[in-house]
């Protein structure tokens, strides 16, 4: 069982703290991404796991063994790299082998693990190619094919899949998935792609400036998040503060333009809540309708059909909503200028709240 335990590990670049004290665990077999936008921190987290980085402070453990004290090649773990990082001089079978023959593996048992590691990544024909003659998705294949033969601990990610265009990116996307179900090796993975951390992982560490803000599965980040930064950074969302009415059950927040809205029962002095009864919620574009209304509250400025679904931009109560429809047979395109009223489909929940409040703003 190899799972990976963080505590209290940290980094400084001198007087700049790049990653704050940080404590999690992957179980053993877990999926795990760190996310976050540029210069959060995820990247000197993994290459610190890695052990091309030095931690400035913290434990690392895998599978119970301290190993942040270790050189790399004595941890366990193998990286795949956004650049592939292959060797270049060396022909597809000499890169999956370097790895295997540098821990003095039997010839046999690498020709076997070789083998699995071909299958599984599709490689079949390109072992005696050089790398120059593989495509980036092949090369990337390769990349991941010689973590694979080490039979790591745990294998980490950083980015791997950021340099390929948009159609691969999603098809080696779900490769990725499905041979992590078949390999099950722990997996550490780091993205700011937001769209790949949900479609990959088992789990969500959500990283700000230095720090784990909320860590969860894709679901309950995306509708049920605790944190504004959260909220904002998956998906597309308007952050409103909104006064609240009623306690418990009944309890509801008016929105700007005067309607109202059901919200999840707040704890007795929940975070969320101020001292003048307001909550933070996050209204999300497939969370809202439009219903044509000549006398609404609401004009539509912009709508556009994109297939899947409509998207509408109405101005209302000095706030430009994005809301999502999903298009079927009888949708009918709002033209711009139609007036609207813009209902609440789900039940809302209140956030916690943070330095950067949108207060009544919340503009998309
Ligand atoms: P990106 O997605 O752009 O790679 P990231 O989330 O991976 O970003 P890191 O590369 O981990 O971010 O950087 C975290 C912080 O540490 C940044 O503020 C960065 O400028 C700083 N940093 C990283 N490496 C060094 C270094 N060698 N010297 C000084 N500061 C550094």
């Amino acid at each position: 069982m190899a799972s990976l335990n963080l505590s209290g590990v940290h980094k400084s670049y001198g007087s700049t703290a790049a990653l704050a004290p940080t404590d999690f665990d992957v179980p053993h077999g877990e999926f795990v991404t760190l996310l976050g936008p540029s210069g959060c921190g995820k990247t000197t987290l993994l290459r610190i796991v890695a052990g091309i980085a030095s931690a400035s402070g913290g434990e690392i453990r895998l599978g119970g063994r301290r190993i942040d004290t270790l050189p790399p090649e004595q941890r366990d773990v193998a990286m795949v790299f956004q650049t592939y990082a292959l060797f270049p001089h060396m022909s597809v079978r000499k890169n999956l082998g370097f790895g295997l023959r540098m821990k003095k593996i039997a010839p046999a048992e690498q020709a076997r693990r070789i083998a699995h590691a071909v299958a599984i990544c599709k490689l079949d024909g390109l072992l005696d190619r050089m790398p120059r003659q593989l495509s980036g998705g092949q090369q990337q294949r390769v990349a991941l094919a010689r973590a694979i033969v080490m039979q790591p601990a745990l294998l980490l990610f950083d980015e791997p899949l950021s340099n390929l265009d948009a159609k691969l990116r999603e098809s080696l996307r779900e490769e990725l998935v499905a041979l992590h179900r078949r390999v099950g090796t722990t997996s550490l993975y780091v993205t700011h792609d937001q769209a790949e951390a949900m479609a990959m992982s088992d789990r969500i560490l959500v990283m700000n400036a230095g720090r784990i803000v909320e860590s969860g599965t894709p679901l309950a980040l995306y509708r049920r998040p605790v944190d504004a930064f959260t909220a904002q950074f998956l998906g597309h969302t308007h952050l409103l503060r909104l006064p609240l009415t009623g306690r418990g059950k009944d309890c509801r927040v008016t929105l700007p333009w005067g309607a109202s809205a059901a919200i999840d029962e707040l704890a007795d002095g929940a975070y969320s809540v101020d001292g003048a009864g307001s909550a933070l919620v996050s209204l999300r574009p497939e969370g809202l309708s439009v219903v044509p209304d000549a006398d609404g509250a609401g004009e539509v400025t912009a709508a556009s059909f994109t297939g899947a679904q409509v998207n509408y931009t109405v101005r209302i109560a000095d706030l430009s909503l994005r809301v999502t429809v999903t298009a079927g047979d009888g949708t009918r395109l709002l033209p711009v200028g139609q007036r609207v009223n813009v209902t609440v489909g789900e039940r809302l929940h209140a956030l916690k709240s943070t330095g950067q409040d949108p207060g009544h703003e919340g503009r998309a």
